[in-house]
Order: structure tokens, then C-alpha cells, then sequence
């Protein structure tokens, strides 16, 4: 522990935000990262204490509390605050293949963990870790390094999103040679077109790759196996498969009028701005645009968030982002004590936005559509919007959101985004290579296992545990790699 006191002497302070009516002018990120000496002091008031839950990475109550990859967070802090800037990227890379990602986009679990955050603020764990691996960079610390020996074992991952690009980082570093197979465009999964441009900057994800790529991972793109590329070709030509290919079924709405002009989903919307803003800065026009259209986002999460940043920047004219649910409380409720995941109302980015654009924060809770209205021409014009209400029903024993009835009223909405969810795996992917699916439609495994009903064919992130978080996909990565390694070799040295 660099110093015993820190955590008394020194506020917790985290990055600037850009404010959100110069931000929304464009689509980059807009955080302004601590200068070395301040987060140096932060680094100082982790306390180092001795049971870190910062770095505990287990569910309670069903949420994540601490860091899932089991960060070193109190080595990594104390190594920040006395300088030692090379040994703790060495201590971060133990554990994560991509804090660059994780540094951006984790939403921290870690943080309500800290032991700081019983009486005061939590250390800036995300912050720090940012600091190390952009200070990594920087410095000229971070260069290919490709293995010393090849196995001449040869391994497909199928999907380039964090879980498989972790899991090819890993086996490639063990001397397999690796080839990630993606049926897009571009290297990245959801960190390429989920997340938007201004948390996840594209040129962050291609820096890694290329360092992936001069140490000898071969990336194949606009291959979508079991569709224009043949599973049947990589059975035969690789010793391991590992699947790694989301959770990309999306939930859809069923309500009157859902074949309206103007609906869409969620990440086709997201997706397509962050393409058409890399091909030609917008040029191309070739995205959806919310520009002077009043839009509808149905779903209250993360992915309802940056529909609502995304059109806010395009120049909505008005934005209502319905969730199902009640508004969670301000702060902490007595049976959710820490260390567990603080099931508080948190005010994301995009919403902040909205505030300051419209005036009014764009959430409207315990609602959902009850029908879609079309023009004539079959153009959407407006939604049908009923309130719920949670009912107690005997007969499943459980509460229910109901709609409340007479309820209805009618809001104008030109554009609809549906960001309710995934349903997990793509059909045809699993059948092309014929493994089971579970009832909730993931790829079946035993609990905690990742190798799939069919031989030597692995499943990891999304497509195993279902829709999550990056910082899970990257663990489960790290996980399958063992499992595919310990396979191959007969034992495993991969941590
Ligand atoms: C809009 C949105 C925003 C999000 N924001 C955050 C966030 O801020 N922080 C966070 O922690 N998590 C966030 N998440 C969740 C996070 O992105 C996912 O949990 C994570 O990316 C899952 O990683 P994965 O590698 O399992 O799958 P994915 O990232 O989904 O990657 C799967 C890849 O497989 C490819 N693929 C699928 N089928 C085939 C095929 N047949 N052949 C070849 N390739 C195929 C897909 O094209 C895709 O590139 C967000 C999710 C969404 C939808
Ligand atoms: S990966 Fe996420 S949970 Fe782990 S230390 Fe980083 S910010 Fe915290």
C-alpha cells in the first residue's frame, strides 16, 4: 500500500466530461483522461485491504460484485502511486487481454465493491486502469510479441467480439496458430457496431488488432459461416472450434401495426451509424437518421441509452425512451447492502443529453407500446402507449407487469428503436455446426464447462452465458482457452 492515509487525505476524482451540449456535437468520446499526477493520488487511496471484493468477481443476488477477471486492482493502485508504471501493465495484462475496452466501457462493478465505499467514495479503480494501458501505449511499452515456438495445432474461433478475440489472444500467446472467422465488415463484435463511436473510439479496437495481427492471429472477415462460409470446410481444417458469436437474436415487440415503416431494431440502428460514420463521415448517408424525427426508444437499458445519445446527435426532434419497470430508488435500499451491485437509478450519458436538449428527462417508466399507427402510406406516425402495473398471479405465483386499463394515450413518433433484449443464439450458426441449444436458446455446456454436445467444438461470452457484459466475455474468453488448450495438449499452463 503506497499510502496508509491516502483514502482520508485525498477526494476521489475521476474523469471530465465534456459537457453535453458541446458533446453532442459529434460522435466522439468525450472524456478527458487524469493528468498522471492526479491519478497517481488516486491510486493512493486504495487502502489495499485484506479482502480485496474490488477484485472478487462473484454474484450476489444474482449481480456481479467485483471484477469479474479478478483484477489485480490493490497491487496495480499501489504500483501506480509509486511509479512503477511498466510492472503495473505487466500485473494488469495477468489478468486482462483488453483494458483499453474495459477502461472505457465496463460499467466498473468493481467500484461498489471497494472497501472505500462502505463510509465514502470507492477508489477510481476503471479510471486507473485506463491510465495504465493508454500510459502502456504511450510509453512504448506495449509491442507484438509473438510466440517463441508453434505447436502446429491449429484453432478457428468463430466471431471476433471481445470473448473470442480474448480466447485467440490467449491460445495464440500458447503457440497455437489461431484464425478468427467474422461475418462483418469490420474486427470487434459489439465493441465494433453495438457501442457507439463516442464510448468505444473504432481506432482503439484496430490498434489492438494490428498488435494481434503481427503476432500472428489470422483474421478472416465477411465470412459468415454456416451461411456464404462453409462449416463443414473448418471442421476439417482445424483441430478446435470455438464458437463466439453473441447473443444476436433480438427480442422483438409484437403489437398491431409492428410491420410499419420506421421500426427497427436497436443494434441495426447502431450498427449502421457507426458504419456509415467510418466509410465516409456520414457522406455516405446511408444510416438511419433521426434528424427532425420524434423517436421512440423501447427498452429502459444500456442499449436504449445509446439510441438515445445516438439520435440526440443526429438531431432528433423529440426522444421518449420507455421501460417496462418502476424507477429504481436514488439510493441504496437496506436489503441491498454493500458489497453487492447498487440497484440505484443511474442517469447514463445519453439520458444527461437528452435533459439538456429537451428539457426533460426522456424516461417514462412501468409503460410499453400497445400498438404501432401507421399513415396510408404505411409510414409510422404514432404509438399507442399503455401503463403496467406488477400484479400478483396465483397461478405462476409470481408478480407480473399488467396494463393498467384505460391507460392508453397516443404520443407522435416518426422512428422507433426496440432495445428489449436479446433471445441468445442465431439458429443457423448452431445448427451448421450441431451443437445443442438450452432452454434459453445459449449453447448448451455443463455448468462452467465450455465444451459444446458436439466434438471439439467450444462456446464462449454471449453465446454460452447470454446477453452481458464485455468484462464477462473477455473472462469467459480467457476460460475457453484453457478448456481448448487442456484439450489439445493434455495439460494447461494458461492462467
Ligand atoms: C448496443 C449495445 C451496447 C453495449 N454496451 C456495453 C457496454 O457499454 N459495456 C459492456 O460491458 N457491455 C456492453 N454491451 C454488451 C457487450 O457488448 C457484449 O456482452 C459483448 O460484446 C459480448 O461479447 P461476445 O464476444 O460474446 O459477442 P459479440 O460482441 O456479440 O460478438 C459476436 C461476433 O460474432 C459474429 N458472428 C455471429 N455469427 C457469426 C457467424 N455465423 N460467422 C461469423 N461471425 C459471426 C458477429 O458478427 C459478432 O461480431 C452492449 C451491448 C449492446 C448490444
Ligand atoms: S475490468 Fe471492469 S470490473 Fe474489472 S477492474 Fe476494470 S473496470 Fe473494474
Amino acid at each position: 500500500m503506497g499510502k496508509p492515509t491516502g483514502f482520508m487525505d485525498y477526494e476521489r476524482k475521476t474523469s471530465r466530461a465534456v459537457k453535453p451540449k458541446d458533446r453532442i456535437k459529434n460522435f466522439n468520446e468525450f472524456h478527458i483522461p487524469l493528468p498522471k499526477d492526479e491519478r497517481k493520488i488516486q491510486g493512493a487511496r486504495c487502502m489495499d485491504c485484506g479482502v480485496p471484493f474490488c477484485q472478487s468477481g462473484i454474484m450476489i443476488g444474482g449481480m456481479t460484485s467485483g471484477c469479474p477477471l479478478n483484477n489485480l486492482i490493490p497491487e496495480w493502485n499501489d504500483l501506480i502511486y509509486n511509479g512503477n508504471m511498466q510492472m503495473a501493465l505487466n500485473r494488469l495484462f495477468k489478468t486482462n487481454n483488453f483494458p483499453e475496452f474495459t477502461g472505457r466501457v465496463c460499467p466498473a462493478p468493481c467500484e461498489p465493491a471497494c472497501t472505500c465505499n462502505i463510509a465514502t467514495n470507492p477508489v477510481a479503480i476503471k479510471e486507473n486502469e485506463l491510465g495504465i494501458i493508454e500510459n502502456g501505449y504511450e510509453a512504448g511499452f506495449i509491442k507484438p510479441e509473438p510466440p517463441k515456438v508453434r505447436t502446429g495445432k491449429k484453432v478457428a474461433v468463430i466471431g471476433s467480439g471481445p470473448s473470442g478475440l480474448a480466447a485467440a489472444d490467449q491460445l495464440n500467446k500458447r503457440g497455437h496458430s489461431v484464425t478468427v472467422f467474422e461475418r462483418s465488415d469490420r474486427i470487434g463484435g459489439l465493441l465494433m457496431y453495438g457501442i457507439p463511436n463516442m464510448k468505444l473510439e473504432k481506432h482503439i479496437i484496430d490498434r489492438k488488432i494490428d498488435i494481434m495481427k503481427q503476432e500472428g492471429v489470422t483474421f478472416v472477415t465477411n465470412a459468415d459461416v454456416g451461411k456464404n462460409y462453409n462449416a463443414a470446410k473448418i471442421k476439417k481444417e482445424f483441430d478446435r472450434i470455438i464458437l463466439a458469436c453473441g447473443a444476436s437474436n433480438p427480442r422483438d415487440i409484437k403489437a398491431p401495426g409492428r410491420d410499419s415503416k420506421g421500426i427497427y431494431f436497436a443494434v441495426d440502428f447502431l450498427k449502421g451509424v457507426t458504419k456509415s460514420l467510418l466509410d465516409s463521415n456520414f457522406e455516405d448517408k446511408s444510416c438511419v437518421n433521426a434528424k427532425d424525427k420524434n423517436v421512440l426508444v423501447i427498452g429502459g437499458g444500456d442499449t436504449g441509452n445509446d439510441c438515445v445519445g445516438t439520435s440526440v446527435r443526429q438531431g432528433a426532434k423529440s426522444v421518449v425512451q420507455l421501460e417496462m419497470m418502476p424507477k429504481l430508488p436514488d439510493n441504496r435500499s437496506e436489503d441491498n447492502p454493500w458489497p453487492e451491485w447498487p440497484k440505484i437509478c443511474k442517469t447514463d450519458y445519453g439520458q444527461e443529453e437528452a435533459i439538456e436538449v429537451f428539457g426533460h428527462d426522456p424516461r417514462v417508466y412501468q409503460s410499453t407500446v400497445k400498438e404501432f399507427i401507421a399513415d396510408k402510406d404505411g409510414n409510422l406516425i404514432k404509438a399507442k402507449i399503455v401503463k403496467l402495473e406488477s400484479k400478483y398471479h396465483e397461478d405462476t405465483k409470481r408478480y407480473q407487469m399488467d396494463e393498467v386499463a384505460g391507460s392508453e394515450y397516443d404520443i407522435d413518433a416518426d422512428l422507433v428503436f426496440i432495445a428489449a433484449g436479446f433471445l441468445g443464439t442465431e439458429n443457423y450458426v448452431a445448427k451448421a455446426f450441431g451443437v445443442d441449444l438450452n432452454a434459453r436458446t445459449n449453447v448448451q455446456t455443463e455448468e462452467g464447462k465450455y465444451q459444446t454436445s458436439a466434438e471439439n467444438i467450444f462456446v464462449t461470452g454471449d453465446m454460452h452465458r447470454g446477453q452481458s457484459l464485455v468484462v464477462w466475455a473477455i473472462r469467459e474468453g480467457r476460460e475457453v482457452a484453457k478448456a481448448v488448450d487442456e484439450h489439445l495438449m493434455g495439460y494447461t499452463n494458461l492462467e
